[in-house]
């Protein structure tokens, strides 16, 4: 079920991989971006622009700030003084997870409270 995608020229530096596998007919090194319609999970795609192989999912821009915010977040309370022994583990566990469940949010949000003070609890954009 999906209409097919909108072509979208690729020309975000930002999102460069650094580790491309070499190919040898093609390297990847020219790749378009395709925004899925709003109903699919993802974002969007980037595929190669000569031979069509899928490279990776594209995040929503909104995503990729709240995932920094949390890097942020979770960096500043790994720094702070007085956790406790399972707050340390959560932090680091955390650190290293890609996605955090709506609880663990909820405790990243709790410890932000305690550690760093109201003014980095603001909502996420
Ligand atoms: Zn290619």
């Amino acid at each position: 079920m999906s209409p097919p995608p909108k072509e979208k020229r690729g020309c975000d530096t930002a999102l460069k991989t650094p580790a491309i596998p070499k190919y040898a007919a093609c390297r990847h090194s020219a790749t378009v971006e395709l925004v899925l319609p709003p109903s699919s999970v993802h974002h969007a795609t980037k595929r190669c622009l000569h031979c069509g192989v899928f490279l990776k999912w594209l995040p929503k821009p909104k995503t990729l700030l709240r995932r920094r915010l949390t890097a942020f977040k979770l960096a500043q309370l790994g720094m702070c003084e007085g956790l406790s022994a399972w707050e340390r583990v959560f932090i680091r566990d955390a650190s290293q997870r890609k996605k955090l469940s709506p609880r663990q949010r909820g405790t990243l949000d709790q410890l932000c409270a305690t550690y760093l003070g109201a003014k980095h609890h603001e909502g996420v954009v």
